[in-house]
């Protein structure tokens, strides 16, 4: 076995043992302080901590986890995305600061770039910050940041003059800064999420990551390394949902025969097997092109992340299909899991944004 079917057979064993046992007794839409810790406890961060992060091991990893604990898949993968612009470009004195207690699960991150009046079209951002002798008073809002309004620290993303995408600055943003403050948001999935306000909130010049006004970078070379695992999580929710279809085609009886001879069903589950192979060998491409050399695979990612969360969706609708009206009932794997599918088209560029990155990609040819 390669050391990455290793990581894949000894995360998909966590996330049907302890780390399912934590995320059961987290509250709904609130951060699980206890499942972060577990993912430190048993290796899973060190794994993106410890070293270079990878992309082929994050998708590896997120991939097995949804497979089997979809909310420690995302509680691990926020912890990456919302330390990823410290790790890159933040000063020796800010990640010796957060990267350490990230990694033990001791502080939670959140990756703050989405404004109410600023979500596809990022570049556009309005959240202020203006230098105040060696600090920044930031002014402003975000919202749908994950982790919010309970993380320890922010990678926000705010204005610093008004040349669009090229003046904005990441700054990291401790929770207990004063003028920092938030509230939950309720969405259709268990999801730790909210909104973040700044009135003035003080930030020491230090705590920027990067350079003034070069901050779009950051989030761009960020959100490059993480699309195509947003299609990882997709792939394993939807082998979840295919796992589940065939299970229960088997033992399931209709007109005195099991589901799994009638071919109307079948042929479904047979398309729905290819696409996923597909989505997978996208997603692993898209990861290894990654790793070789980023800043080259936009393209490449948005496929990923764009075909993996499309077919995430089809393959839980067929399952649900195919389970009938068990799978709509409260606390239902597929019921979780149909809830579960739908973000991932959204977030992180909706599926329409990917569209556009990979047309860009055709005419620049
Ligand atoms: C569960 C969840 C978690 C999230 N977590 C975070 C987080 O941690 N941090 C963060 O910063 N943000 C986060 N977000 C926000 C997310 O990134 C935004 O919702 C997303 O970028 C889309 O922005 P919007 O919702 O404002 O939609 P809009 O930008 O208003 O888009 C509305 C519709 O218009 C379409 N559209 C827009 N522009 C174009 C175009 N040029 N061509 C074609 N169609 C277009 C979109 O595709 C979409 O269908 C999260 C969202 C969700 C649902």
């Amino acid at each position: 076995m390669s050391s990455l079917d290793d990581l894949r057979a000894r995360c998909e064993a966590l996330a049907q043992g302890p780390l399912r046992t934590a995320a059961e007794q987290g509250a709904p839409g609130r951060v699980n302080r206890g499942l972060v810790k577990a993912l430190a406890e048993h290796g899973v961060l060190a794994e993106v901590f410890d070293q270079t992060p990878k992309a082929l091991v994050l998708c590896v990893i997120r991939e097995a986890l949804a497979r089997h604990c979809t909310e420690a898949e995302t509680a691990f993968a926020l912890q990456g995305l919302g330390a990823y612009p410290i790790v890159l470009a933040g000063s020796a004195s800010i990640v010796d600061y957060w990267v350490p207690r990230v990694a033990a699960g001791d502080a939670v991150v959140g990756f703050a770039l989405t404004e109410p009046e600023a979500g596809s079209d990022a570049a556009h951002l309005l959240l202020r910050a203006v230098p105040d002798g060696d600090d920044f008073l930031l002014t402003g809002e975000k919202t749908y940041i994950s982790n919010a309004p309970d993380a320890d620290v922010y990678s926000v993303f705010a204005r610093t003059s008004d040349t669009g995408a090229k003046g904005i600055t990441a700054f990291a943003v401790p929770r207990d800064t004063p003028g920092l403050d938030g509230e939950q948001l309720d969405l259709l999935a268990p999801h730790a999420i909210g909104r973040l306000r700044f009135t003035g909130a003080r930030v020491p010049r230090a705590n920027v990551l990067g350079e003034v006004d070069g901050g779009w970078s950051v989030a761009m070379r960020t959100l490059d390394m993480f699309r195509p695992s947003v299609g990882a999580f997709a792939v394993g929710m939807a082998q979840a949902a295919l796992d589940a279809a065939i299970a229960h085609a088997t033992h399931r009886h209709a007109f005195g025969k099991p589901l799994a001879t009638f071919q109307g069903l079948t042929h479904q589950l047979a398309d729905v097997a290819t696409r996923l192979h597909a989505a997978r060998l996208l997603v692993h491409d898209a990861a290894t092109a990654y790793d070789a050399a980023p800043g080259t695979t936009a393209s490449l990612s948005a496929m990923a992340k764009l075909f993996a969360t499309e077919t995430a969706q089809h393959a839980v609708d067929l399952s649900i299909q195919v389970h009938g009206a068990q799978a709509l009932e409260r606390g239902h794997l597929l019921e979780h899991l149909y809830r579960e599918v739908r973000a991932p088209r959204i977030y992180e560029g909706t599926s329409e944004i990917q569209r556009e990155i990979i047309a860009r990609a055709l005419f620049r040819k």
